[in-house]
């Protein structure tokens, strides 16, 4: 079993030499869990893959403390800049032209890599103490829920890996919005996030284009056909999402609604006290964790309307309900 890890000075030390030694372990970040390890090194990169049963063709996310760690691994244009000195430490992640420096396992052999400058306390701690950055997707086996809290992390990892780094519930609770701005002209949104693409096109002056072509993932035709979008983020438990009127279930179903006052019956459950989407993205996960124990036939899942976060959280929703 992994050892729970806190925020203390001499345990941020361990971790950091047993990162450092080409160990991996799971750490918070303001989003989901991240499972890290050093990034430019082959054995950890490869445990990674190997302890999630991630697909190699799935390129992986390097997270950074500050500038000067961007620097070390990619290019960076004025525009990557702006954009980053916006947003960063937080929750985007940029895609820009690698250095050699970055091993090709890491990016799936693309010339460009994903970064992140975190802002969890924690993490941000963690990588002061190491110097080299750390490749972070999120800690769960392959194509299954992304945890929230340590103890996700324990019930879906906990023996393949050493450490969990406890840092308590991620506020974000989904993940990261990626942008790529290697073409000044065409900046394209490869995943939707917290950040929404509205501030992001206000910061940026110019539309951004929602892409369908992420490496690593199936096209995904339209936002909202689920049964087109690659599965992803998804219980074992058949999960079917709704809008507006109630859904038809049967006995042994459960339904999930965005707001407590929809709930009805025993089997009847809410991801916010109010419809609040900061605090649905914060349960979605968890929610589906806790659900997914318990034997349902089926989860019934509401989906929130709008752009910005709404449309992320529709996103993972989508992924979460698509076919096997
Ligand atoms: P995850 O680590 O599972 O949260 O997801 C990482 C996401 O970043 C995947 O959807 C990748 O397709 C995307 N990604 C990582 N590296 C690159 C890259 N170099 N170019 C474009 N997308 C990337
Ligand atoms: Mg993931």
């Amino acid at each position: 079993m992994a050892r729970i890890l806190h925020s203390d000075p001499a345990h941020l030390d361990l971790l950091a030499h047993h990162l450092a030694a080409g160990g991996i372990a799971a750490v918070p970040t303001e989003t989901v869990y991240g499972l890290a390890g050093h990034a430019l090194e082959a054995v950890p990169v490869a445990k990674i893959f190997s302890v999630k049963g991630r697909p190699r063709r799935n390129p992986l996310i390097v997270h950074v403390s500050d500038w000067e760690g961007v620097e070390a691994i990619a290019h960076v244009t004025d525009l990557d800049r702006m954009v980053g000195e916006r947003f960063w430490p937080g929750p985007l992640t940029l895609i820009l032209k690698k250095k050699s420096t970055v091993p090709a396992s890491v990016t799936a052999g693309l010339d460009t890599v994903a970064v992140r400058i975190p802002s969890h306390p924690l993490v941000r701690a963690l990588l002061r103490r190491c110097s080299f950055p750390l490749a972070a997707p999120s800690a769960n086996p392959f194509g299954y829920i992304s945890p929230t809290r340590p103890e996700h992390v324990e019930t879906a990892l906990g023996p393949s890996i050493d450490y969990i780094l406890d840092g308590g519930i991620c506020e974000g609770g989904i993940e990261s919005t990626i942008v790529s701005l290697l073409d000044p002209d065409e900046p394209k949104l490869l995943r939707q996030g917290a950040i929404g693409l509205e501030s992001l096109e206000e910061t940026i002056g110019q539309s951004i284009r929602l892409s369908t072509d992420a490496p690593g993932e199936k096209p995904t035709r339209g936002l909202l056909s689920p049964g087109l979008m690659e599965r992803h983020y998804s219980p074992h438990t058949l999960l079917r999402t709704f809008r507006g009127s109630l859904p038809k279930t049967g006995k042994g179903d459960a339904i999930v609604f965005l707001n407590a006052a929809s709930c009805r019956g025993a089997h009847h459950f809410a991801l916010s006290a109010t419809g609040q989407l900061e605090e649905v993205a914060r349960n979605l996960y968890d929610r589906l964790y806790r659900l997914d124990e318990k034997g349902y036939g089926t989860l019934f899942l509401e989906v929130p309307e709008g752009d910005g976060l709404a449309a992320a959280i529709r996103d993972r929703m989508g992924r979460a309900s698509a076919s096997p």
